[in-house]
């Protein structure tokens, strides 16, 4: 072929998605495990017959009902194909050729892979005990930054950075970089002083906040996330980046119907069983005795490291939760992350990681509590 490509596509990193293995039990992409709300299923139902008409591009009636939840101008809120495209085009309307985009590492995966596509250039700032370091996020600003992304709780340690050195940082971000909260996790949240960024919002005009439906409300397979702009500046420019007609009426529909109280009411318990459920797990495993951070989201992350300080390795890890039957996400430098799924899965995984932990048991103490037929 002499087809003539971008050169950058060639350092391009691949995304890796989690897998799906008929039969199996899939913790790997930190979706729900029950289908969507019924409340919301009932109006994907209701709203097929309307497919053979394009959607409202601006997802106009989805935009005004979350400005109205978050006391926001309707110009300050953009709907997009997931938030992942949100975060796409907020690449795409700050940053070009020489441009810097920060992040920490690791982080959510797909940061590197749009700041290359985009031609800007990625830096990554190393996480400190698996939390964002915040600090040195600080000092690696340049007068070439463009963009910084925040994932809170980060993807995939779950960490999540506190109110106060939230603020300090974004105290110390010059006025023109645009500082993207990202949120995919926030329904998970349950320490009070993690703070909910979207009230900082009145603090900092380079702020804007990322949401999605795809994870608490589980509707990853239908693509629609938003984005809250302190300034319609910036949320006017995303809508510029966008591909028309981006979210179909299916998805709009199905979102403006999560935020309906029928909705709520089942998010709310859903929320509840998998935050009750990542404490468990995570009790669990330390008791079995891995190194697990503290995590805010709906899942959790087990690092690389010598065994005897909790540590693992992550490409013999997920391969032998996959023998047992349990598909988790590897990265293979530095760890797995495990979502948290229903009890039953969360056993299968428990049973697994029990089994898979080689710790030197006195011979006259030796109990076989690795069960068979995962
Ligand atoms: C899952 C995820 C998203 C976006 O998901 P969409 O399905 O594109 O809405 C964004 N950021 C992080 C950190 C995620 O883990």
């Amino acid at each position: 072929m002499t087809v003539r490509l971008r050169p950058t596509l060639t350092t391009l990193p691949a995304y890796v998605p989690g897998r799906s293995v008929p039969g199996a039990i899939k913790l790997a992409s930190n979706e729900t495990s029950l289908g969507p709300l019924p409340h919301v299923v009932r109006r994907i139902t209701e709203v097929a017959g309307e497919a053979n008409r394009y959607p409202d591009s601006f997802a106009t009636e989805l935009g005004s009902a979350l400005a109205a939840r978050f006391g926001v101008d309707p110009t300050q809120v953009v709907v997009g194909c997931g938030s992942v495209s949100l975060c796409q085009q907020l690449v795409l309307a700050t940053a070009g050729e020489g441009d810097e985009v920060l992040f920490a590492w690791r982080s959510f995966e797909a940061y590197p892979i749009i700041t290359t596509i985009d031609g800007a250039t990625g830096v990554k700032v190393p996480l400190r005990e698996d939390v964002h370091d915040l600090t040195a996020m600080a000092e690696a600003i340049t007068d070439r930054t463009r963009l910084v992304f925040v994932c809170n709780p980060n993807n995939p340690t779950g960490t999540a950075v506190r109110e106060a050195e939230l603020r300090a940082f974004l105290d110390r971000v010059p006025p023109q970089v645009v500082i993207v909260l990202d949120e995919a996790y926030r329904e998970y949240v349950i320490d009070p002083e993690v703070v909910d960024a979207t009230t900082l919002l009145a603090d900092y005009p380079n702020l804007i906040v990322l949401r999605t439906f795809s994870k608490a409300y589980g509707l990853a397979g239908l693509r629609v996330g938003y984005g809250i702009a302190a300034d319609a500046t910036l949320s006017n420019a995303v809508r510029q980046t966008q591909v028309p007609f981006a979210v179909t009426q299916i998805a709009q529909a199905a979102a403006l119907a999560c935020l309906e109280p029928p909705a709520e009411k089942e998010l709310r318990q859903r929320v509840e069983d998998v935050t009750v459920e990542r404490i468990r797990v995570t009790d669990e495993l330390r008791a079995i005795g891995y190194a697990v951070p503290d995590s805010q989201a709906n899942f959790v992350w087990l690092g690389n490291g010598p065994a005897e300080q909790g540590g693992i390795d992550a490409l013999a890890f997920s391969t032998g939760c996959e023998d047992r039957g349990v598909i988790v996400r590897a990265f293979a430098d530095s760890g797995v992350r495990v979502t948290v799924g229903l009890r039953e899965e969360n056993d299968a995984f428990l049973a697994a990681a029990r089994a898979l932990r080689a710790r030197p048991v006195p011979a006259d103490h030796q109990t076989d509590d690795t069960p068979d037929g995962f």
